[in-house]
């Protein structure tokens, strides 16, 4: 990468870059291969943090048992994520280097605030989930530069995370997704919330708004309902074929609402 620059492309699963090469979007001269790299792909767990490479599938995801027990935000999304044959080769490296504002991982990295790893030629750095996504296809990383793993911290008790998704048929990217991560302290007030939207905006994107009203708020469902509501505010959608923006926002709201039920019951479950 570090000779050839943006003349080279890497190749993970190869579902974004080999259509888009067909377009003639791309013509890389030079195609680096990862799936050669066996130390790129796999879940680990290290004390309290969580490591997956890059080239991790998205049906590995899917049937992973840590990732469902600690993450079950990630099998929701998994599970909806294009269809069976796109699942068995994608990877959350490529999805998340291709930056597609509808891209499922980004929406639920947000809500779970992950940390990137890359490497690169002058090293190793990391980067928060919050500063990767810089516009539409565009992230953090330099053109010679490697995105190696994705780092998670293992939830603490009463956390819990939920995915939804709304699309018009399988195999398609999301109208409208929303992801949740939630912790219930005590009194069954929220102690901390981070909630994401996806393909409404440039990029994958929090939803301030919404996680200023569930702050230390109530849990009861009038006040997640209300908070839902702000999800039409932080939602900035375009029309396209999915939909008006009107009803784009009005899917943010009835989607992000029920992410936070969902994520709330998984919260209230879990003890450890
Ligand atoms: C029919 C269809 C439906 C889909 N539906 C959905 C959906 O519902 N939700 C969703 O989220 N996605 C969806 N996708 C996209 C899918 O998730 C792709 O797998 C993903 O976007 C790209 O991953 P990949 O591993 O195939 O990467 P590739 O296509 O191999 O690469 C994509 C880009 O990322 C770069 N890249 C790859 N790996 C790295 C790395 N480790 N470091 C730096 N750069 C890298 C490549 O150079 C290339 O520019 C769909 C795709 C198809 C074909």
């Amino acid at each position: 990468m570090a000779e050839y620059g943006g003349n080279a492309k890497l190749l993970a699963g190869g579902m974004s870059l080999i259509p888009i090469m067909k377009f003639r979007l791309a013509s890389p001269r030079v195609i680096v291969d990862l799936n050669r790299i066996p130390d790129l792909s796999g879940i680990r767990v290290d004390g309290n943090t969580i490591t997956i490479g890059a080239m991790t599938r998205h049906q590995e995801i899917e049937h992973s048992q840590i990732l469902t027990q600690q993450f079950p935000l990630l099998a929701d999304a998994a599970a909806l994520l294009a269809d069976p044959l796109v699942r068995n080769r994608g990877t959350m490296g490529g999805s998340l280097a291709f930056a597609d504002p509808a891209g499922d991982w980004g929406t639920c990295l947000l809500a779970l605030g992950a940390e990137l790893g890359i490497r690169g030629p002058k090293g190793s750095r990391a980067v928060a989930i919050d500063d990767w996504f810089k516009d539409t296809y565009t992230t953090a990383l330099a053109p010679d530069e490697l995105l190696t793993e994705v780092r998670l911290t293992k939830p603490s008790a009463h956390s819990g995370s939920a995915f939804t998704k709304l699309k018009r048929k399988t195999g398609d990217f999301a109208t409208v997704s929303a992801a949740v991560n939630l912790t219930v302290g005590g009194g069954s007030k929220v102690q901390g919330v981070r909630v994401a939207l996806g393909g409404v905006g440039p990029t994958p994107l929090r939803a301030p708004q919404v996680e200023k009203a569930l702050q230390g708020a109530s849990t009861d469902p009038s006040t997640l309902a209300s908070a839902a509501q702000l999800a039409a505010q932080d939602a900035q959608p375009s029309e396209d074929t999915r939909g008006s923006v009107a009803y784009k926002k009005a899917m943010a709201q009835a989607y992000a609402q029920r992410a936070l039920g969902q994520a709330l019951s998984r919260a209230q479950g879990r003890t450890g």
